[in-house]
């Protein structure tokens, strides 16, 4: 029996219900202006909060305190927690929390990546209370929300430029709309749900595979025969607790006011994702955040591994985070939603417009913001949207700025109509304008854009970062264009056509997964960045610094540092795995083989010692000493490889010798020790395959 959602739901989030029955009426207003509309928190008020918030979270159980921030690329966030402990005074103890402890932290800044932005020696970070992202109550802590800055005011998470964004885009969206003649909305928000998608394997597998514990991605492994025969039962058991898995994270997330709605993903096997219901941004980071974490920190208490990177598993489906996205106005006007006739929605066209051109000009800005040393297994193949960023509209949307394009004018929509079973028991059902693409890494899905990029244990910081500032961009470019025209509807309209024509290579409806798209794509001179290390360099792009610096969000100094962060994460993560494969291949795969070929040669000696035909043992003696000198040769190369790589200062260098050389280098010892899985008595081989672990 699973728990009724509506009875938990939110029983750990210190949310506008609990503020407005603990909090005084003035507090409790003043504090809703400051969430929906901005401005300071005075301490006198924060004192009010963190009163009625420490005696909520201790009546609730809990102990102890902790800012909770995401330090830029630690997609697990950080958290320090300090108990509610005060000084003793005559023996005794009180429970204090005061508004300093609310409004700001200062963890020790110094183990997080800073690209250069903060010496060690000047290890001061401060986290500032997030008032928008509620605190809430995760195993007796009291988590709050934070932004992370550090002590020179840069920001150092992915928190802090996503804020600043989303404000942005508010400020530009409302200034447009004003334009356009609306009254009415005050804000823009940027709406998000990211679907999750992840691995649940067993927890004694998963132990006996170092490349797994270190790298969290199988470096070696032959692909199982379909149909392999595996332990049922064994299976049949871990089913049962997957299920009992799912329900007791979905219990989780709804005490933390997270609507979850848990499926298993039928792509690959193990593979299942969790979609949240969408919300703001910056929620949504911290949720997914939570999401994240909950997931791992369950999978352990059923005896399972909850695997998040972005390929575990070489020829099987790797996991993504599809970022499903929207900008709506506070009084509920979607500005991607097309209404009953798109051509004559002429905000919808000119939000459309805005939205090729940002994502034309910003391609490769976004396709680093969703991207990982992981995703590089994932974009391009064939599972995952490409590497090259385009936009699908679908029919009816693509029909209109069609039309637009060619005649500078929309006169009509297509209708979808109506599937019809034909069964007078079953209802006719109104079909949706827009079909699915599941091959566009950016796809229209009738309200809302799905890019479907993100890599699965990346934040979804970055991503809404700059969705939301080339947005603001967009507009403001729109503002600049149409203030003063005489003839507003005209100069919209001319304007709209302008963006479409010169922007109308990023739209593409076909199949993305094509061999012809890339070839397309080159002609239409648009990107293909195959590895993140490729694409890094559009963090500081003249683009990219133009655009973050007209709207405060980012510096150049600190998007330098950035791009230096990220540079050193795709080394060290190759650096690891190198390590990982030379260890496992000097101290397991090289000696069960050489194990084997004795065992192998006993077998041939007695087999012609009593006189029969010995040739099939020694066939398969020497395919095994075949390629048992190809790995060790393999070997010695990765060792060289990575010690050449390691031994590179410039961190732009060194990503690039791992990307080339030391990748490559992996490759080749990878491919015979497969080819040995394949051959050796499994008896002897060390590691669980992708067959045990995988398929049931
Ligand atoms: P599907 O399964 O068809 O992809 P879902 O209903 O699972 O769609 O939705 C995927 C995600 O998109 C969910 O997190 C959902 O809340 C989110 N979503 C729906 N509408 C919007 C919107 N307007 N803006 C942002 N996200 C949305
Ligand atoms: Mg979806």
């Amino acid at each position: 029996m699973g728990v009724n959602v509506s009875e938990v739901f939110g029983q750990n989030v210190f949310d506008e219900s609990v503020m407005k029955n603990r909090l005084p009426e003035a507090t409790y207003n003043e504090i809703k202006k400051i969430m929906h509309e901005g401005g300071d928190i005075t301490m006198d008020i924060a004192n009010i909060v963190a009163q009625a918030m420490k005696e909520w979270a201790v009546e609730k159980g809990a102990t102890h305190y902790t800012h909770v921030f995401q330090p830029y690329i630690i997609s697990v966030g950080a958290e320090k927690h300090d108990s509610f402990a005060s000084l003793p005074t005559d023996g005794k103890i009180d429970n204090t929390f005061t508004g300093k402890d609310l409004l700001m932290g200062e963890p020790d800044a110094s183990s997080f990546p800073s690209g250069g932005l903060r010496q060690t020696c000047g290890a001061r970070g401060y986290t500032a209370w997030d008032v928008t992202s509620p605190a809430y109550i995760k195993d007796d802590t009291l988590c709050i929300p934070t932004a992370f800055c550090s002590y020179t005011g840069e920001s150092l998470d992915t928190k802090t430029p996503l804020l600043k964004a989303m404000h942005a885009v508010s400020k530009y969206g409302i200034r447009l709309l004003r334009l356009l003649g609306n009254t009415t909305s005050r804000r823009v928000l940027s709406y998000v749900g990211p679907e999750q998608e992840y691995f649940l394997i067993p927890e004694d597998l998963y132990e006996q595979r170092p490349d797994l514990k270190f790298s969290g991605r199988t470096l070696f492994g032959a692909m199982p025969p379909k149909g392999q025969e595996m332990s049922d039962q064994y299976f049949g058991d871990i089913r049962e607790k997957v299920k009992k898995f799912m329900s007791d994270v979905d219990e989780q997330l709804w005490k933390l006011g997270i609507t979850a709605k848990t499926q298993h993903n039928e792509v690959a096997p193990c593979q299942h994702e969790i979609a949240p219901i969408f919300s703001v941004s910056n929620v949504a980071l911290d949720n997914n955040y939570l999401v994240m974490n909950v997931l791992k920190k369950t999978a352990k208490k059923y005896g399972l591994v909850c695997l998040l990177h972005e390929k575990p598993f070489d020829g099987i489906n790797g996991s993504g985070k599809h970022n499903n996205w929207s900008l709506t106005t506070d009084d509920g006007i979607n500005l991607f939603k097309p209404g009953k006739e798109p051509e004559n929605n002429k905000v919808f066209q000119l939000v459309l417009a805005c939205l090729m051109s940002a994502v034309d000009k910003h391609a490769v800005l976004l396709r680093t913001a969703a991207s990982n040393t992981g995703n590089d297994h994932r974009l391009g193949a064939n599972e995952a949207p490409p590497a090259i960023i385009s936009i699908y509209l679908g029919d009816q949307v693509g029909d209109v700025v069609d039309q637009i394009i060619k005649t500078g004018k929309a006169t009509s929509s297509l209708h979808s109509g109506v599937i019809d079973f034909g069964i007078n028991k079953l209802p006719v059902l109104e079909k949706d304008p827009t079909d699915r693409n599941r091959t566009s890494p950016f796809a229209f899905t009738g309200n809302r854009f799905e890019f479907r990029m993100v890599a699965s244990s990346n934040s979804i910081g970055d991503t809404n970062t700059v969705l939301s500032a080339m947005m603001a961009e967009a507009f403001a470019d729109a503002i600049d264009a149409l203030t003063g025209a005489e003839d507003l509807d005209k100069a919209v309209e001319e304007y709209t056509v302008k963006l479409m024509r010169e922007h109308e290579r990023i739209i593409f409806n076909g199949n993305g997964y094509s061999a012809e798209w890339p070839v397309e794509a080159e002609k239409r001179g648009l990107p293909n960045c195959k590895s993140i290390v490729d694409a890094i360099p559009s963090l500081v792009a003249d683009s990219t610094v133009k655009m973050y610096e007209r709207f405060n969000i980012m510096s150049k100094a600190e998007l330098e540092a950035r791009k230096e962060i990220l540079f050193e994460q795709y080394a060290g993560v190759r650096n690891i795995e190198a390590l990982t494969m030379i260890d496992m291949a000097s101290k397991m795969f090289i000696p069960s083989v050489v194990y084997y070929t004795k065992e192998l040669a006993d077998t041939a000696i007695a087999v012609k010692e009593a006189g029969a035909d010995a040739s099939t043992q020694i066939e398969l003696l020497n395919a095994v000493i075949a390629k048992l000198n190809e790995a060790k040769a393999g070997l010695e190369d990765l060792k060289k490889a990575t010690a050449k790589a390691q031994s590179i200062d410039d961190n732009q260098e060194k990503a690039e010798s791992y990307k080339s050389e030391v990748m490559a280098a992996m490759a080749e010892l990878r491919k015979p020790v497969d080819e040995l899985e394949m051959i050796v008595d499994k008896e002897v081989w060390p590691v669980p395959s992708y067959g045990d672990i995988l398929f049931y």
